[in-house]
């Protein structure tokens, strides 16, 4: 695997002015490439330092990217010192001293001979266009399949510069590996609850494959990382570990592919030509916004009743008095009649209902924030589903409700929900 080393070059950084967020990022970018970063290292603005951090880094990495000290002042120590390092003369380089020139006019700014110093740079670097401020990038060859490659300090020119420049040059002359990635989405189990059913297959997985939860509310994304040589093998390999892990998570796995649950909700009404409704209280719409929330859903969604009130529960649903003060709102026995209700007034297929209490007031030791009711209804039935949610945001567990109702559309549609008339 080719080895790299981060170099972030300023005093700043070690006085802890400013945070180092830049060797953050370029380590992000290259490990997803297949490069391993081995080494991250800041310096201060001191030629000494910078040639010690050069001979040292190069004897361990085959790519050196250095962060910081281009500017035009005395204390920015960078590019002399690597021109000194390649042994190389100092040259205007004229694309970049048109850029500046065109960056100080556009500002209105005159154009001090310091400025023009910025166009110089070492002959035998590559020149690296930056159109994001006045410090050219470099590339320098340092022999024996290494590189050194020189950036602004700047956050948004150094991104720039290594996703313009950087990054496609190493694809092109380091010989990385093939690195494949398998996703699968997860609904309604937590991360900790998951990472305990998978524990001995996460254990026995080999190296070059990994695994990352990537949590959020209501749901859990996994990502399978394999790294190697072999496109069609590594394949295979991640192929046989998914069906491994996709059996002892179930129903709740909802696709091998990421996607959010919308989407696997969308094909499965439009393949199976059916259409939807919902009545929503708690989620007070939240569930008709995901419903038409891809284009096409006209074909499949009608329509929705926010019913906030119990007037609305009512007078729009025919939610009954008797069920409201025998139950409340938040009851199997409400939720079902709101979504009996919606079904027979929108004349959909099926029609979800959420009825809870989202918080942060209106709990009670009975039913306390974060007890939620939805339901779904089609010709022959209504399937209602208890969450509890306690503990979650308002906005969380509105979020959470919504989830679940469309979790509940897509086992419909699957043949996973048992009817209970
Ligand atoms: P300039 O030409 O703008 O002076 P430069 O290459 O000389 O660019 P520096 O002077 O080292 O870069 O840094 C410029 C600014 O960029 C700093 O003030 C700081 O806000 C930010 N910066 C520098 N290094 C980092 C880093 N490692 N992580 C995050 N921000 C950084
Ligand atoms: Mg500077």
């Amino acid at each position: 695997m080719i080895r790299a080393e981060i170099l972030t070059i300023g005093d700043e950084i070690l006085y802890g002015q400013i945070l180092d967020t830049n060797s953050q990022w370029i380590s992000a970018k290259l490990t997803e490439i297949g490069v391993q970063v081995i080494r991250k290292t800041s310096i201060a603005d001191r030629s000494e330092d910078l040639r010690k951090a050069l001979d040292e880094g190069l004897s361990r990495a085959s790519l050196m990217i250095l962060t910081g000290g281009l500017g035009p002042t005395l204390d920015d120590i960078t590019k002399p010192v690597l021109a000194e390092y390649f042994d190389s003369e100092m040259a205007i380089n004229e694309d970049a001293l048109g850029l500046i020139k065109g960056f100080f006019e556009k500002r209105g700014r005159v154009l001090l001979e310091v400025n023009r110093l910025q166009a110089m740079i070492p002959l035998k670097a590559e020149y690296l266009q930056n159109k994001m401020g006045t410090a050219p990038g470099m590339w320098f060859d340092a022999g024996n399949q290494r590189a050194v490659v020189s950036l602004p300090g700047v956050p948004y020119e150094m991104k720039y510069l290594m996703e313009q420049h950087v990054m496609p040059r190493i694809k092109e002359r380091f010989s990385l590996p093939v690195i494949l990635h398998r996703y699968m989405r997860t609904i309604g189990l937590g991360e900790s609850f998951i990472a305990d059913k998978i524990k001995d297959w996460e254990e026995q997985l080999p190296a070059h494959i990994r695994l990352a939860y990537l949590p959020s509310v209501f749901m859990v994304k996994m990502r399978l990382t394999a790294m190697g040589q072999n496109p069609e093998a590594l394949a295979r390999e991640l192929d046989a570990q998914i069906a491994l892990v996709k059996e002892r998570l179930g129903d709740h796995v909802y696709a091998l592919e990421d996607v959010e649950p919308i989407e696997i909700v969308y094909r499965l009404l439009k393949e199976q030509g059916k259409t939807i409704g919902s009545a929503e209280s708690c989620t007070g719409g939240h569930i008709a916004a995901q419903l038409s929330s891809l284009p096409g859903s006209s074909s499949f969604f009608m329509g929705s009743v926010v019913a906030y009130s119990n007037e609305v529960k009512k007078n729009q649903l025919g939610v009954s008095d008797q069920t409201l003060s025998d139950h409340g709102a938040v009851s199997e026995a409400c939720i079902g009649e709101m979504a009996k209700g919606l079904r027979r007034r929108l004349g959909t297929d099926l029609a979800l209902a959420s009825s809870g209490i989202a918080g942060p007031e209106g709990g009670s030791d009975e039913k306390p924030v974060g007890t939620v009711w939805i339901a779904l209804a089609d010709e022959k039935a209504v399937y209602p589903r208890k969450l509890n949610l306690s503990g979650a945001s308002r906005e969380n567990i509105i979020r959470a409700t919504t989830l679940a109702a469309l979790n509940l559309v897509r086992l419909h549609l699957t043949g996973k929900l048992e009817s209970r008339p």
